[in-house]
């Protein structure tokens, strides 16, 4: 038989005074129940803490996956249109990015009041090099006269496009007329002292060219740079092709008295294929 004695003297004072024992009864619940709803509290704060944790590092390897997607979608984007300025068959800017720049460059010009030149250059009897070695000779030789061309260019503000057939406009910001006259030059030697590359043999190509340079007035819309450069061109083919003609600058004609019209020239035209 357990001995119960010392609980009996223990709780003897409660079971004497009940008052005394509901106060002590209620005080313990009190005291147990308060304390459970601590740990229930606690342990609420602990998932809510780590629960907004959990959120923080979801959102934040989102936000960085996003961070990523954009970088890469951005780099595509400008690899997209840096792919569509290009002409596929020589490499060179095409039309469209030709159209964009000169009206870029020509603000530029009238803005910092710099000379703006422009070359139309054309292969010389191009048809022939079609009619007598192919048309895939044809384009080789294009694409040999476009990076001849680019390789010639000094500064990184110029341009080379394909204006179109066998027909290439450069773009040459702060460049006058005597400058763009000796490029012109230097590249029509070139192009005619060295034959290009194709899967027929070497094959010597001759070009004529048009230039054009003056400082844009307001007035003045790109199509007058273009008219300009391919009058010049016009005068250069029913030269004798094979040579670089300019069209002087309205205020170059008028301090001049006269149009200055005789630029360098190539040799005769019956060196051509
Ligand atoms: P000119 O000296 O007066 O410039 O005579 P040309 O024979 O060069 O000029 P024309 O305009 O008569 O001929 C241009 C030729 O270029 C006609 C066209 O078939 C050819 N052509 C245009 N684009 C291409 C191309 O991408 N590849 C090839 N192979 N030929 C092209
Ligand atoms: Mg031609
Ligand atoms: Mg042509």
């Amino acid at each position: 038989m357990p001995d119960f004695q010392p609980v009996l003297f223990f709780f003897s004072p409660l079971l004497q005074f009940p008052w005394l024992f509901i106060f002590v009864t209620s005080l313990s619940i009190s005291i147990g129940a308060a304390l459970c709803a601590l740990v229930v509290y606690r342990k609420q704060l602990i998932w809510q803490r780590e629960t907004a944790e959990r959120l923080e590092d979801s959102i934040q390897s989102r936000t960085l996956e996003l961070q990523v997607a954009l970088t890469e979608l951005g780099e595509k984007n400008r690899a997209l249109e840096e792919q569509n300025t290009l002409d596929a068959l020589s490499g060179v800017r095409n039309r469209a990015y030709f159209d964009k720049k000169i009206q870029a460059e020509m603000k530029r010009s009238r803005r910092e009041q710099r000379p703006l030149a422009l070359v139309m250059l054309d292969i010389d009897h191009f048809k022939q090099i079609n009619d007598q070695h192919g048309h895939l000779a044809g384009d080789a030789v294009i694409r040999g006269v476009a990076q001849r061309i680019q390789s010639l260019l000094k500064r990184s503000s110029d341009h080379v496009c394909r204006y179109g057939g066998e027909e290439f406009a450069l773009i040459l910001p702060n460049t006058d007329a005597d400058g763009v006259v000796a490029l012109a030059e230097q590249i029509r030697q070139s192009i005619a002292d060295t034959p290009f590359d194709t899967e027929i043999g070497a094959l010597s190509v001759r070009i004529s060219a048009g230039c054009y340079a003056a400082i844009a007035e307001s007035a003045m819309v790109s199509s007058n740079y273009i008219q300009a450069a391919d009058e010049a061109l016009y005068r250069a083919k029913h030269g004798g092709r094979n040579q670089v003609q300019l069209t002087p600058a309205p205020s170059a004609e008028t301090a001049a008295g006269q149009p200055v019209t005789e630029p360098t020239e190539g040799t005769a035209d019956e060196s051509e294929l």
